[in-house]
């Protein structure tokens, strides 16, 4: 009854939403603030008439809302139920193993090997450098099928620059895709969507989950040359013809829509985050720079288990990754200045 490709998984494993009591929740990189007010006023009035109706199939006006923000063409804009489904068309679409092995950084989103072993795609992890910032050199120089990164990186926080990014794609083939995952870029990295014309095979993809507050809709979304969001609706329309439903699409509209508010809040984050790592230094933890809702911490002397052990004894919980040399570290979500005051006071007592 249970297929071979069945007995060959493992699945991601998200960071824990407990049940059990009430904690500070540091560990998903969800949003501490509410999602825009707008969206309150869209659900007070909308009919439940419009739910006897399919959605549209082609997310069409929020493609084109997305369009206007980022300044591209709807044509260069995919939609779909979280960053990881498009993620996923993305890797069905765009990896194999013909010239090579797909290259993501030895430390990152932990879902990419997933996907992998998914569509049974070769993967190559390419080491982080000294400093824990993603290796531009590495990924030229080495053959490979296609190339993925988090910008800025996960867990790390860590942003590589423009010029950098520019780099990679100067000197790397053509018809190979490179994509890079902003799903952080709002908290103060700088976006390559504006480099898809120049570069077709580039392919940005975004969230609704993290700096617009909304990880329970399940949106996310992919920039691109034409060419690679086609290949996306193939995928989808072989898999799903309605992925996004018609309240996802329409809140999308309205949140993509509503920057004054998004900004402020991305302003509050960036700013409780400067704050935090100042704190985190005048209590002697060592933490990566971050350009990110997440900042990267351990302590000299407490391996990152007893951090994350510790914290969630007192009621907060962090994510740890026991692996490697990114082990004595635990990841920790910017929520509000109540929160971020709340957990140096308990990481001063460990
Ligand atoms: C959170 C996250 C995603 C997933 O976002 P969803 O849109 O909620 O699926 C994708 N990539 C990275 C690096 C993330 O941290």
């Amino acid at each position: 009854m249970f297929s071979e490709r069945l007995k060959k998984l493992t699945p991601y494993v998200p960071g824990e939403q407990p049940r059990d009591r009430k904690y500070v929740k540091l560990n998903t990189n969800e949003n501490p603030y509410s999602p825009s007010p707008k969206i309150r006023e869209f659900l007070e009035t909308c009919e439940i008439e419009s739910l006897r109706l399919y959605p549209d199939p082609l997310a069409t006006e929020l493609r084109e809302r997305i369009a206007e923000k980022y300044g591209v063409k709807k044509e260069n804009v995919f939609a779909g139920n979280g960053s990881d489904e498009v993620l996923s068309f993305a890797f069905y679409a765009f990896f194999d193993n013909s010239n090579g092995n797909l290259l993501f950084p030895e430390f990152t989103y932990s879902f990419y090997p997933v996907y992998c072993d998914f569509y049974a795609i070769q993967y190559q992890k390419i080491p982080l450098r000294d400093d824990f910032s993603v290796d531009a050199e590495a990924y030229i120089g080495t053959e490979s099928c296609g190339i993925i990164f988090p910008n800025p990186n996960a867990p790390t926080g860590i942003c590589l620059s423009i010029e950098e990014i520019i780099r990679i794609l100067e000197n790397y083939p053509k018809d190979r895709a490179v994509i890079i995952d902003e799903a952080y870029i709002d908290f103060g990295g700088e976006s390559a969507v504006r480099l898809i014309n120049e570069y077709p095979n580039l392919l940005v993809i975004r969230t609704f989950s993290k700096s617009m507050s909304l990880a329970g809709l399940r949106l996310g979304f992919a920039i691109g040359d034409n060419g690679l969001i086609d290949a996306l609706f193939t995928v989808k329309d072989s898999f799903n013809s309605y992925p996004l439903d018609m309240f996802a699409q329409k809140i999308g509209e309205i949140a993509i829509a509503d920057e004054a508010y998004y900004s402020s809040v991305t302003k509050k984050i960036v700013e409780t985050r400067e704050e935090l790592c100042s704190e985190l230094g005048k209590a002697g933890w060592n933490f990566l720079s971050s350009k990110a809702n997440f900042v990267f911490a351990g302590k000299k002397g407490i391996p990152g288990e007893d951090i994350y052990l510790g914290l969630r004894d007192r009621g907060i919980l962090v994510r740890h990754f026991n692996i490697g040399k990114i082990k004595d570290f635990v990841r920790i979500t910017v929520g509000t200045k109540d929160e971020m005051s709340r957990l140096i006071e308990e990481m001063k007592k460990l």
